[in-house]
């Protein structure tokens, strides 16, 4: 499907061209239909193709086709790479900037020599812009605020930010409201989120108007009857307010995604049906016949009600039909932490009060994992030291001033796949994690699969080292650790920690398809980032994982059992 991908890209950007130059609107929007029809097909591109079927697809008609052909034969099509060389492709997303129009950017392109967002906020900053034909100061200054728009847009934030600020404005309006919900990709738990989209129901002017009126507002960017966009923290956040009859069909609309939806509005046209946020519809009589709750709105398609998390176009609608839904894990069900620093090596809690915050949290259990020597910055524990910590954890357990702590480890893993630190030590931990801190442009495959391999390494953490926002993932064979993993026992980390989600959600969801168990982690070095552990369990749903999947739903004796299989 990558193919299809690629070519509704290719095409979608010959109409960013065409716009660009003021083509005609008709050319234009066969493009763009023409993009949206490829990227929504259900089967392989490549495939109708070869069976000489490219023209039976509905919305391609014979001019595409041809240039479908032409990508296939000769790998690239013309047209496309003609306009490539004439304007540079970076300009193109500058069409996307509210407010500036084709017009306008082609007029600063040939007069100011514009090429791409940098250029563009420098004429925009320094007034050259204003000096185009036809720009006076209203419009300029109109474009400038598209301009900041368009650039906070393009920011998106971490889910573990995007959380914080959502579950403040909902906190706030709670006890105003009969009914309130985050929507959008913050509520399907996806590891980054643009907009925060927040859905309520009840008296709609008083709902309006203690949202603007929030302390934490900086900006009110558009207030309506039923609607209205604040700026908080540098965050643009949407508020709607939906009559009580369609809050079902409103939530399930803003939530998505746009696969999962488009898939939906397929299956309600099938059947005469038609979907919208305000309800589902007879097509023939325009009867509305649910949007109450988004049950109702999966019952009438005969469908099982489908977790926000799973909305992604990616066979949970094909699951909900066949009554083959994964009973989803659930942040009730989490029995501990299982990678915690404390002050023994770059944390700031001490033990005991670890302890206490773990069973305030109502865990069972919680496992301190700090550094080894080789993370000489982050203090980490040589044999001795963690000698020490072992002694000083039993005796804390023993005492029962809190949760029960876990002896463990956050081993690292040379660059030769040896570990950090003596067997005769690691073997008297409960939980040992291996980690690679080091070497970051090197392929970490082998070093990881030998970590596996040994008797003493429980869990992977952090899989692949990506940091979101700033650090790719080092090069890795992954299929070839999760073969490792499911064949030597050990489990893989989510990595709760909101800059890491690391394994992701699709990662996560193989890794249980090759029996590989997973294990959340918040890598809290505070106490105050040990709530992290919901971002884990989002994205552990977001993987299809069943509490069977994931080890910290196991209670403390069940554990220890299986850590002890693999030794
Ligand atoms: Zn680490
Ligand atoms: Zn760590």
């Amino acid at each position: 499907m990558e193919k299809n991908r690629e070519l509704a890209r290719i095409f979608d950007r010959i109409a960013d061209f065409l716009e660009f130059k003021g083509d005609s609107i008709y050319r234009i929007n066969a493009y763009r239909k023409a993009a949206r029809v490829i990227k929504d097909l259900p089967g392989n591109i490549e495939e109708l193709y070869h069976q000489n079927r490219l023209r039976s697809i509905p919305g391609i008609g014979e001019k595409i086709a041809s240039k479908i052909q032409q990508y296939f034969e000769e790998g690239s099509i013309k047209k496309y790479e003609e306009l490539r060389r004439e304007i540079p492709e970076e300009l193109m997303i500058l069409l996307e900037v509210p407010n500036l129009g084709p017009k306008t950017l082609r007029l600063a392109y040939e007069a100011l020599g514009v090429r791409n967002l940098e250029d563009l906020k420098k004429v925009v900053r320094d007034g050259t812009l204003a000096t185009l034909p036809g720009m006076g100061p209203k419009k300029v200054e109109k474009i400038r605020k598209g301009l900041e728009i368009f650039l906070r847009g393009q920011e998106r934030m971490l889910l573990g930010e995007a959380i914080q600020i959502g579950e403040k404005v909902l906190g706030h309006l709670a006890p105003l409201i009969s009914r309130i919900s985050l929507a959008g990709s913050l509520r399907r738990m996806k590891e980054t989120v643009g907009d925060l989209d927040i859905l309520a129901t009840g008296e709609k002017g008083k709902i309006v108007q203690a949202f603007v009126g929030m302390p934490w507002v900086t900006e009110v960017l558009a207030k309506g009857d039923t609607k209205a966009s604040i700026l908080m923290e540098d965050r643009q956040v949407d508020l709607r307010v939906v009559d009580e009859g369609e809050w079902g069909s409103a939530l399930q609309y803003f939530t998505g995604s746009k696969e999962h939806n488009v898939h939906l509005r397929e299956i309600a046209k099938e059947r005469g049906l038609k979907i919208n946020e305000y309800g589902v519809f007879s097509t023939k009589t325009g009867e509305r016949l649910a949007g109450a709750t988004e049950e109702e709105v999966y019952a009438i398609l005969d469908l099982a009600y489908i977790p926000p998390e799973l909305r992604e176009d990616r066979g949970e609608i094909e699951a909900a039909q066949g009554g083959r839904l994964p009973d989803l894990v659930n942040h009730d069900q989490i029995k501990g932490d299982l990678h915690v620093h404390s002050n023994w090596s770059d944390g700031t809690a001490d033990l005991e009060e670890l302890a206490r915050e773990g069973a305030r949290l109502g865990y069972q259990y919680l496992a301190i994992t700090d550094h080894s020597k080789a993370m000489k910055i982050a203090h980490g524990l040589d044999e001795k030291r963690l000698e020490e910590q072992i002694k000083a954890i039993r005796e804390i357990n023993t005492r029962k001033v809190g949760c029960h702590l876990l002896a463990g480890i956050e081993v690292d893993i040379h660059p030769d796949g040896s570990l950090d630190l003596d067997e005769a030590v690691l073997k008297e931990l409960d939980w040992v994690v291996a980690s690679v801190h080091s070497h970051f442009t090197q392929d970490a495959t082998e070093r990881i699969i030998a970590a596996c391999h040994s008797p003493w390494v429980h869990c992977i953490g952090h899989p692949t080292g990506r940091i979101i926002f700033s650090r790719d993932p080092y090069p890795l064979d992954l299929d070839q650790v999760l073969e490792t993993a499911a064949a030597t026992g050990t489990a893989l980390e989510i990595n709760a920690h909101q800059d890491r989600l690391d394994l992701s959600d699709l990662h996560a969801r193989k890794a249980k398809e090759m029996g590989v168990k997973l294990a959340l982690g918040t890598d809290s070095h505070h106490l105050g980032q040990l709530w992290m552990i919901r971002l884990g369990v989002g994205v552990a749903r977001r993987a299809w994982l069943e509490p069977s999947d994931v080890l910290n739903t196991y209670p403390l004796e069940e554990l220890l059992a299986l850590t002890r299989k693999k030794r």
